[in-house]
């Protein structure tokens, strides 16, 4: 895990401790990543800061990124789920037993033959 003490100053009229969010208060609106933060922040090339009273701390266009990526990911995950819903709702062709030529059995007895047919 990389560690810096200063966060880059990206905008002079914000201080360096409001452009960080510490990853203990991002952890509350983000799923703790399976691996854990340490491994997922460097998986995703974010550098761990230390902010101004020594908590491990993003900075805040990170946190946006994160946040970002996640709803993208969201909507796809939903969007799959509504497009199999649909798939599930739409009637399909009933499957029929094809009806015997020149046969003169009863329905029960070509039905009972195309079981004994499909357990072959
Ligand atoms: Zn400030």
């Amino acid at each position: 895990m990389r560690k810096a003490t200063e966060p880059e100053a990206k905008d002079p009229t914000v201080c360096t401790v409001c452009q960080t969010i510490p990853v203990s208060v991002f952890a509350l609106d983000y799923d703790r990543p399976m691996n854990g933060w340490p491994a997922f922040l460097e998986a995703n090339g974010i550098e761990v800061l230390t902010d101004d009273i020594g908590r491990d701390a993003i900075t805040r266009a990170d946190a946006h990124r994160l946040i970002e990526q996640r709803k993208q990911r969201d909507a796809q995950i939903a969007e799959e789920r509504a497009r199999r819903l649909v798939e599930k709702k739409r009637p399909r062709a009933p499957i029929g037993i094809p009806a015997p030529v020149g046969s003169n059995a009863s329905a029960l007895e070509v039905m009972m033959s195309y079981d004994q047919e499909k357990n072959q």
